[in-house]
């Protein structure tokens, strides 16, 4: 059985990460969505609020799971039976960040391979940074973003 965990923040899922999920729904017999308590980083979600998101966005796919993680991702890898880690690349920006934390992936386990894929094209400029960036705002990110989540979205900047 091949299973690999696509770990981040999807603070909140986009059609982007969506995207990649379901590419990879077809490679991989098991897919685990790992959504990361990163406490460098001040979410709009949390952690249950965005596990939430993602598994009612992502409920179409039978063979993916949603799980939230705390502690290494290389640790959690392994302890599902995993043997791959999936990131997304979108534009060369991103390439040094993810570089560097495959390598140190790697260093840490050697056994646990990380792969890279890119997204649809016209999701390749979105974050989700960017995305709740605009809609703070009132720009339209209508065609990025699940209906639920745009509503949640939009409920979190009315209560700020
Ligand atoms: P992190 O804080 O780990 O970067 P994100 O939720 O921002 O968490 O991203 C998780 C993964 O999904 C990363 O590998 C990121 O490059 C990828 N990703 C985010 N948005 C997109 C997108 N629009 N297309 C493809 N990959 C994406």
């Amino acid at each position: 059985m091949t299973k690999a965990v696509y770990p981040g923040s999807f603070d909140p899922i986009t059609h982007g990460h969506c995207d990649l999920v379901e590419r990879a729904a077809r490679q991989f017999d098991q897919v685990v969505v790992a959504i990361a308590h990163n406490i460098n980083k001040q979410t709009m979600f949390t952690v249950d609020e965005r596990v939430e998101l993602a598994e009612k966005v992502l409920a179409h796919l039978p063979n993916v799971t949603v799980i939230p993680v705390t502690g290494l991702i290389v640790d959690f890898t392994e302890q599902q039976g995993a043997t791959a880690i999936l990131r997304g690349l979108r534009a060369v920006s991103d390439f040094e960040f993810e570089f560097q934390l495959a390598s140190m992936n790697r260093n840490l386990k050697p056994d646990i391979e990380t792969l890279f894929m890119t997204p649809a094209e016209q999701y390749a400029y979105i974050s989700s940074s960017l995305v709740k960036e605009v809609a703070r705002f009132n720009g339209d990110v209508s065609m990025f973003l699940h209906p639920l989540v745009l509503e949640r979205v939009k409920q979190k900047l009315a209560a700020q």
